[in-house]
């Protein structure tokens, strides 16, 4: 790992100004919690001149209104908002989602906003002495090589499967990500914040380089909605998810009213399905259901070499997830 500067701003503003306005190998980045940063420089993915602690900023905490909305601040650890009684009830998938990450140890540091700008854990982009195409190369590796875990859908140019849980399970409750930067503060809806490779390459979100993400926000659940985090690692224990599945839910009187289905572990992003949500709305909530929902989630699957078990796990994750909702 290179030296670096460790810059402590006293307010989000001193950060922001720390940041550079565009990206490089040797730019200046955010460190949260540090536990993918880190590994990221180790890994010579890049070699930051600074980093800019935000750890002190006040963006930390859980606020729940009175009508039921959700605010998680940026640098709320993942354990926090796995412990957070109001989640488990109202959210459970954003809850089960948190349970599910790492470690204990890594969950008592790592925080929301670095779980969602968390990088992909390709062996190949994440091989010092690999130049693959997300780190200016001209070719994804995994396409004709190891790529049991690499995407199934919305691969290409680059076939990384995203790595975050927390994305998958707040976008399938329809959270959105606010961001503050030199000219103010933004907020985009989270479905809509993270781009596929065939957008941007090199980055995964719309988060420009002297942005911070400083909130998420997610609208209260309606009234007898339910949702789940259903998540399949290889590992037992701690490990990223080969595939997950995020649900929210309204049945009512034994038929699906609404449906919110996002994939995780299959795709470049976080993998909002229509296709299962079309199959579900105004169907009954039963077995026939639910492998209908896998069998359309899957539908334009494309596997690479090794990976075409991922087309018959989507269907088993989906399944099993709808089977728990019932
Ligand atoms: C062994 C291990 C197992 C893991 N397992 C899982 C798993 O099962 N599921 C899963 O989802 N994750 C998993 N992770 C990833 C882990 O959750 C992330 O590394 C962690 O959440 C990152 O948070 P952090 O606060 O440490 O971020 P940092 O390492 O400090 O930052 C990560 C990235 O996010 C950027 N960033 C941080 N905060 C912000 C912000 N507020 N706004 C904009 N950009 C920001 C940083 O600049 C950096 O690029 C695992 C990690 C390890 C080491």
């Amino acid at each position: 790992m290179q030296p670096f500067d460790l810059k402590t701003p006293k307010s989000l503003d001193e950060a922001i100004a720390e940041l550079p306005a565009e990206r490089s190998y040797t730019a200046p980045q955010i460190l949260a919690g540090g536990q993918d940063i880190l590994t990221v420089m180790k890994d010579d993915i890049a070699a930051p001149e600074a980093l800019v602690e935000i750890g002190g900023l006040g963006l930390s905490g859980i606020e729940m209104s009175d009508g039921g909305d959700l605010r998680i601040g940026a640098t709320t650890t993942i354990q926090e908002i796995a412990d957070h009684a109001g989640i488990q009830a109202s959210f459970p998938a954003i809850a089960e989602a948190a349970k599910s990450i790492a470690s204990p140890q890594i969950r008592s540091q790592a925080t929301l906003g670095g779980n969602l700008h968390q990088k992909p854990r390709c062996p190949y982009y994440r091989h010092s002495a690999v130049n693959c195409i997300k780190k200016g190369g001209s070719v994804c590796l995994a396409e004709f090589g190891f790529n049991k875990y690499a995407a199934i859908l919305g691969g290409g140019p680059s076939y990384f499967s995203h790595p975050s849980d927390m994305a998958v399970a707040l976008i399938a409750m329809g959270a959105s990500v606010e961001i503050q930067g030199p000219s103010g503060t933004r907020t985009e809806k989270l479905g809509d914040y993270y781009v596929g490779p065939e957008v941007s390459v090199e980055t995964e979100t719309k988060l420009k380089a002297n942005e911070v993400a400083t909130r998420i926000t997610v609208p209260a659940p309606a009234k007898g909605s339910v949702s789940t985090y259903y998540k399949f690692k290889e590992r037992a224990s701690y490990d990223f998810a080969l595939s997950a599945a995020g649900i929210h839910l309204l049945v009512e009187g034994g038929t699906i009213k609404y449906a919110s289905v996002v994939l995780g572990g299959v795709a470049p992003k976080p993998w909002h399905s229509p296709e299962a949500e079309k199959a579900l709305v105004g169907q009954p909530m039963k077995a026939e259901t639910w492998t209908a929902a896998g069998e359309a989630a899957v539908a334009d699957a494309a596997p690479l070499d090794m990976n075409g078990y991922k087309v018959h796990l989507v269907k088993g994750v989906l399944f099993r997830a709808l089977e728990s909702l019932a």
